[in-house]
């Protein structure tokens, strides 16, 4: 309690101060996380429903700290756009994930997903040409997912970058689709490749008969459009059957495969020259 005016005393929600020190000290480790190389890059699966092949993988980073174990994206990434933090952690997971995309196939993709705050930055485009550049992967093969918020707030630079990087012949995803606002006029008005469909309407779709309704518009709308779209959170062999009846272009989920640290992955040339 602190003291204030007349001996009163203001007090703090029990357990407010304590949450106040543990950002800052969270913040601390997060800025001391890139030089220390306690970031890493899991990738998953993306397989294409017309010949269940893997047509590509989503990279998604991993924290994993000394002290504190695991720490999930979903409370360091926005702490790291308070930051502005992502700028330099976004690049490194550009970088290295074309890096590790020139290992595979090369009829294989990787999609990085990219905050809005990134999208926002004039340094975006520098991050991206030079992480395709020291890689050497071609720009075709690169796919830049961005959320509906990171959209929604399109300022010159947003509209300026996005037709960049489709010059540079990269593919514009919008992510979670349909759980931001004014999803149909950014579907109409953007310049998209592909769209990925929530998981959460994904998931409720066989026994909620209104996210089945999202779920099939969504396929529907994407093929009058001539956009892919991309179902996540696939996670059991009912829901693969649906999206395959509903023409749903990719699937993406634990059914398909995990999040792999692919820490032994073999490009299949080099397997071919051992055995
Ligand atoms: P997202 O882009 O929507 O990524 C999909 C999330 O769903 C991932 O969580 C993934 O592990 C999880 N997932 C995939 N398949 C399934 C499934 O079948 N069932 C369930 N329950 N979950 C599934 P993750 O890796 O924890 O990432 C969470 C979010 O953090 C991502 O959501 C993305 O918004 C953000 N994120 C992750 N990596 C990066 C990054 O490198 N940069 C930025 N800016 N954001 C990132
Ligand atoms: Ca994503
Ligand atoms: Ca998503
Ligand atoms: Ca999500």
């Amino acid at each position: 309690a602190k003291r204030h005016g007349r001996g009163r005393a203001v007090r703090y929600a029990p357990g407010m101060i304590e949450a106040v020190a543990e950002r800052h000290a969270l913040e601390r480790d997060l800025r001391l996380a890139l030089a220390d190389h306690q970031f890493h890059l899991v990738f998953q699966p993306i397989m294409t429903l017309s010949n269940d092949a893997i047509v590509g993988y989503e990279a998604l980073i991993r924290w994993q700290h000394p002290t504190r174990g695991f720490v999930s994206p979903v409370s360091f990434i926005p702490m790291a756009e308070e930051t502005g933090l992502i700028m330099p952690i976004g690049a490194w997971v550009l970088n290295e994930a074309c890096r590790r995309a020139t290992l595979w196939p090369a009829q294989q993709h990787v999609a990085v997903n990219v905050s809005a705050v990134q999208l926002r930055s004039p340094k975006l485009l520098a991050h991206i040409t030079s992480a395709l550049a020291d890689s050497g992967l071609p720009p075709h093969r690169l796919e830049i997912e961005l959320t509906e918020t990171a959209l929604v707030e399109d300022g010159p630079q947003v509209a300026h970058t996005l037709s960049a990087l489709r010059q540079l012949g990269l593919k514009i995803a919008m992510d979670d689709f349909g759980t931001g606002y004014s999803s149909l006029a950014h579907l109409r008005d953007l310049p998209l490749d592909r769209i990925k469909i929530d998981r959460s309407f994904v998931s409720a779709a066989l026994h909620d008969k209104h996210s089945m309704a999202v779920v099939k518009a969504i396929t529907q709308m994407g093929s009058d459009m001539g956009i892919v779209t991309i179902a996540e959170g696939v996670e059991d062999a009912d829901q693969l059957a649906l999206l395959r009846s509903l023409g749903c272009d990719a699937v993406q989920g634990y059914l398909i495969g995990r999040p792999e640290r692919q820490m032994n992955y073999c490009p299949p040339a080099a397997i071919s020259t051992h055995v």
